[in-house]
């Protein structure tokens, strides 16, 4: 049955007339050589799109924006940790990008290597990215909020040549120092980096290691005038790994190609967030998730609009004073048309004065999106009263790249839902499946597993970095008999096609809108000498979505009764996390116990946990070997 409505039938042609409309798709960004295939899928799962195009993600972001708007404002840097205030044209972005390559590329970096990014929200970080993609080097940008632990071992896992960093990020004018973070995480991993490029904010004294150590202010000075042309990449070339987290404790690093990712993010720009050339995007994500990467950096850019990006809280202005209108007062001031935050943000800046909404103008904003974690009702209805924008909920994850789900309004004006982040956007075929028989849910109203039938489009993971078996095992075979991939997610559709999603289907838990998972903070937990076990759920929580809360079992029970004593190895725990993960995964609680839930087979019980923390019943407990650990937890709740 042909849909009818004009989305409908842009999306029914993005899958069923699917070269045709990518080749119209793949127009939106310039290529040196035209794709000669649209999309290779003779070996599913893996989709090789434009096959043959040679293309550069900087050159579509930044160079072929030199004829038309040299001097317009590219890159503006807002940081209200340091008062910097900022704004680089798209010449001077050009200028400071090929500087970068060039110091990129003296460190010995060749088209291929990896360069991890480990970097606060400063405009380096957006210079080096930039450079990377401009010479065909692999970027991994890890976020500035990990610990050695978690750096290490995507340093093991990237192995890159290079390793990027600064002196110190800074939170509520902190200083939080990264070099001796990244000295301790390259002691840690058996990969070497040959050389490391360091930013000197002047927050943090460094110590530097001669013969690998290099400052990015003696370098940029050596390579002032630098003419870097642009590395003509085939299509398929890894552009970035990300590393995001999944079942096991090991991260996996999410691999992307060149030619999809900069047709994805062009097409987006244009049928989801509306925004045009010459315009002012604002994402308050951070490079270090793929909101960064994909609406901070690359994706405005592609589209000729200067992006904002913004280091510091929501709540602090340029002097450090308190400030809950800072956003608000960038949005008057730039002209900011399209804004894309989180909506833990968003539930922060309703704690705060409501009149400061309305003391700026912002009649240039036509939208305010907002992904990540779920978008509750209270929150979608305060930010949408009080703006007096629309509010656009959209669904996507570190492997797609760009949304799934979303109203595609650039297309055709469509009603947004409440709770819902809206319908698949052109290009996911999405459907929902019944998680015990793997049958298709079709009718309205029924709970299944999102997945997306295969290829995946332009722009999602190629693979996982450099093991193929995992990506197929862990997306594409969770539905015996079936190769679809799996978003991991649990949702329903009503009558109308809108999605709602309800939450995850694996152990991963999204706090504030970062990704983390429980098996991590497990393993990094259980390294503490005095524990002997535990278990991590994530707990619903007012502010952030979800919390981490932590069940022990301790070796040395005599510390149970001790209220000092536990009250001080729960300290100690947490900043263990801290070190080793960073604070981002600290649990709010590490509670301990004697014996965890777990069924008779030794599988834990991390669901019963869960429901019995949020109040809810834990269901079907047969399985259950010794049901007086969940009355533990149940009675250290009272
Ligand atoms: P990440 O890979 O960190 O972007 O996390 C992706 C996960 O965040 C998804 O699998 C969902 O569980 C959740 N998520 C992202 N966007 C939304 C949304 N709009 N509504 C509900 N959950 C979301």
């Amino acid at each position: 049955m042909n849909p009818t409505g004009v989305y409908a039938e842009f999306h029914h042609r993005s899958i069923h007339d699917r070269d045709a409309f990518w080749a119209e798709q793949a127009k939106l960004v310039d290529w040196h050589t035209p794709p000669q295939h649209i999309c290779d899928y003779s070996n599913p799962p893996f989709a090789k799109w434009f096959l043959g195009g040679t293309t550069n993600l900087c050159h579509n972001a930044v160079d072929r924006h030199l004829k038309d708007r040299p001097d317009q404002a590219a890159l503006i840097y807002v940081s209200t940790e340091t008062g910097i205030e900022k704004t680089y044209s798209f010449r001077e972005l050009h200028a400071e990008v090929q500087r970068m390559a060039a110091a990129i590329k003296g460190l010995g970096v060749q088209k291929g290597d990896r360069v991890l990014i480990y970097m606060p929200m400063i405009a380096e970080a957006a210079f080096a990215m930039l450079a990377c993609a401009r010479i065909g080097a692999i970027h991994c940008v890890v976020f500035g909020g990990f610990a050695s632990g978690a750096l290490a071992s995507r340093i093991e896992d990237a192995s890159p040549r290079l390793i990027i960093s600064a002196d110190a990020g800074s939170r509520g004018g902190k200083a939080i120092e990264y070099k001796p973070l990244l000295d301790e995480a390259i002691k840690l991993s058996a990969h070497k980096p040959e050389a490391v490029l360091l930013v000197d904010r002047g927050l943090a004294p460094m110590t530097m290691v001669a013969g690998r150590d290099h400052l990015w202010d003696a370098l940029r000075l050596q390579h002032f005038g630098a003419v870097v042309g642009c590395e003509w990449l085939e299509a398929n070339h890894t552009s970035y790994t990300l590393y995001t987290s999944g079942t096991t404790g090991k991260p996996k690093g999410v691999q992307r190609d060149t030619g999809g990712y900069a047709v994805a993010l062009a097409a987006s720009m244009k049928h989801i967030y509306c925004g045009n050339a010459g315009e002012t995007y604002f994402s308050t994500s951070d490079i270090g998730w793929v909101v960064g990467h994909s609406y901070i950096v690359y994706g405005p850019l592609i589209a000729g609009m200067a992006t904002l990006m913004y280091e510091g809280l929501p709540t602090r202005g340029l002097a450090g004073e308190a400030n809950g209108g800072i956003w608000w007062s960038l949005v008057e001031k730039y002209k900011v048309t399209v804004m894309f935050s989180a909506p833990t943000a968003v539930r922060v800046l309703k704690k705060q004065d409501p009149a400061l909404l309305a003391k700026y103008d912002l009649s240039s904003l036509r939208a305010l999106f907002l992904a990540g974690e779920p978008l509750d009702e209270p929150t979608a209805q305060w930010i949408g009263q009080s703006l007096g924008k629309p509010i656009i909920d959209n669904y996507w994850q570190t492997e797609t790249g760009w949304p799934a789900l979303s109203v595609c309004n650039g297309v055709e004006q469509t009603a947004t839902r409440i709770g819902s982040p809206g319908k698949p956007v052109y290009g996911y075929d999405v459907k929902l499946l019944d998680d015990q028989t793997g049958a298709e849910l079709t009718g309205a109203n029924q709970k299944g597993v999102v997945v997306i039938e295969g290829p995946l489009p332009p722009g999602c993971m190629q693979t996982v970095w450099r093991d193929d078996a995992r990506f197929v095992n862990t997306y594409w075979k969770t539905v015996p008999g079936k190769l679809v991939y799996s978003t991991f997610d649990w949702g329903i559709r009503d009558a109308d096609g809108y999605f709602f999603i309800l939450g995850r289907t694996d152990d991963v838990i999204n706090v504030a809108g970062h990704r983390l998972g429980t098996r991590e903070i497990e393993e990094s937990i259980a390294a503490h000498p005095n524990v002997a076990e535990v278990a991590v759920v994530g707990v619903a929580d007012p502010l952030k979505g979800q919390v981490a809360m932590a069940f022990a079992v301790i070796k040395d029970a005599s510390l149970v009764p001790d209220d000092k004593a536990r009250l001080k190895l729960e300290g100690d725990i947490m900043k263990l996390v801290d070190g080793d993960l960073g604070a981002v995964a600290r649990p709010a609680r590490v509670r301990f116990v004697t014996l965890l839930p777990k069924t008779r087979s030794g599988k834990l019980l991390r669901r019963a946990i869960q429901a019995v923390c949020e109040g809810r019943d834990p269901g079907d407990l047969t399985t259950m070997d010794d049901p007086s650990a969940l009355q533990q937890i149940k009675d250290l709740l009272i």
